[in-house]
């Protein structure tokens, strides 16, 4: 068994709790620990199939999946003579289902969640946080999410996990992965609340002050082998700062941090509360706004006209609390009194930006900051934008499926045609109908490979 280990010293696990391990995922130390493959041929019975969420969904269908992708669809029940397929290519009875692509979710953080509290970074080593992502991947994809975007674990850690995903090591999501995000001295990456010569010991990834210094961090960032930048343009609400959201870095920085990145091929996008730092970050050209809490209409406008995308994180007050009251009894209640503060101003603005925001016609793509809404509920993202913010069944599906692919760039997946991933999930009830259907996943396949089947899934 090779175990690959960083010698780390423990303050540099310090980063606002999300920090999480280095990329130990050993490789297979027997001969019979093959890599996960899919078979050749798979074909798949869709009761009711939503190929490509935006136009309409037809009955019973056979999708033909070769291997890792969707090779054909066809109208009706084909068995595996009339598709001239082997005789025994598996035959997937999802007739009483409605079947779809596989969600997305542009924002999780995969480290978060671990049960024990705040100092845990500063006594558990890499790896415990790296088996807490892989927990958190799997619990996504079994609840239907065959693509996740980790926008800030610490390091290599996810990268990690992501490549021993990719090459079938063990099973989990499609993952993209920002790695630290990129931060201002003091800015919402970059708070700890430690002594100055304490600080000094911790490697502070991603912090960078200044355009040159901006471009070298992203650079570097990108040379750890990143997917996409995440930037802290605002402070945060989590963090233990009380310099409250606004915007931290320059004009100049952010313009330097989206310039870098769009030079290297990568997204840029952005963590962003108060409206003076989502204007910012528009006029500096970024793809995405993540939360965006504060933007008006004149910010969603401007957002709308360039193309940017809004990832609303907007069902993490359902969990958290959307009154002062379900704020100071939830999951959160042990917070310090400056971060909860900042929570409590929260209400149910996230719902309000939704609504404001879909009213304006600015595209939404699904994110949820994951564990703020429990890893594997990721779906109430999309409940809430229907039950809370006027969205149609439709559009939240979308948001979580084609959207969110274009959003964050992520090619071959979001729809079932010719050509695409194998990323096929299975619903117990029409989600068109009602939207708590996307609630109860009871078939999952990524990338041509069964990762949960339920009931009369065969
Ligand atoms: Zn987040």
């Amino acid at each position: 068994m090779r175990v690959a280990r960083r010698g780390v010293g423990f303050l540099r696990q310090l980063l606002l709790g999300l920090a999480a391990g280095a990329a130990t995922i050993a490789a297979p130390g027997t001969a019979n620990a093959a890599p996960l493959a899919p078979p050749p041929f798979s074909i798949i019975h869709a009761g009711r199939l939503l190929a490509v969420p935006g136009k309409q969904p037809v009955e019973k269908a056979t999708v033909v999946v070769q291997q890792g992708n969707i090779k054909e669809i066809r109208a009706g029940y084909a068995d595996a003579a009339a598709l001239g397929l082997p005789a025994d290519t598996r035959v997937i009875d999802l007739t009483s289902r409605f079947v779809m692509p596989g969600f997305i979710d542009l924002h999780v953080h995969l480290s978060g969640g671990a049960e024990r509290g705040r100092d845990l970074n500063l006594r558990e080593p890499d790896n415990y946080f790296t088996i807490v992502a892989y927990r958190s991947a799997l619990a996504a994809l079994m609840g239907g999410f065959t693509t996740v975007r980790d926008l800030g674990s610490e390091g290599y850690t996810v990268l990690g996990l992501r490549d021993s995903i990719r090459d079938g090591i063990v099973q989990g999501p499609r993952i993209l992965a920002s790695g630290d995000p990129i931060s201002p001295t003091n800015g919402h990456a970059d708070n700890h609340n430690l002594r100055e010569e304490l600080l000094t010991g911790i490697i502070r990834r991603g912090v960078c002050n200044g355009a040159d210094d901006c471009r070298r961090a992203v650079r570097e960032a990108i040379r750890r082998g990143v997917d996409v930048i995440k930037v802290m343009a605002s402070g945060g609400t989590l963090d233990e700062g009380d310099g409250g959201t606004g915007q931290q870095f320059t004009d100049e920085e952010l313009q330097a941090i989206a310039g870098t990145a769009h030079a290297f091929g990568r997204r840029v996008t952005a963590h962003a509360h108060a409206k003076a730092a989502i204007d910012a970050c528009i006029r500096a050209n970024f793809d995405s706004i993540e939360h965006g809490m504060w933007a008006d209409e004149e910010t969603l406008k401007a957002m709308k006209a360039k193309g940017i995308w809004l990832i609303p994180t907007a069902a993490t007050i359902t969990y958290v609390g959307d009154t002062p009251e379900k704020v100071r009894n939830g999951p959160l209640k042990d917070l310090p009194a400056v971060s909860m503060e900042k929570v409590l101003k929260l209400g149910t603005q996230p719902r309000k930006l939704v609504t404001l925001a879909h009213k304006i016609g600015v595209g939404i793509a699904l994110g949820t900051d994951a564990p703020l809404v429990p890893h594997g509920e990721n779906g109430m993202e999309m409940v809430t934008y229907v039950v809370d913010s006027g969205l149609t069944p439709m559009e939240a599906l979308m948001a979580g499926t084609v959207n969110a692919a274009q959003a964050g760039g992520i090619k071959d997946v979001g729809k079932l045609e010719p050509g695409m991933a194998a990323d096929v999930i299975a619903l117990a009830q029409d989600p068109l109908a009602d939207i708590h259907a996307v609630m109860n996943v009871s078939f999952v396949m990524r990338g041509g490979i069964v990762a949960k089947t339920t009931g009369d899934t065969q």
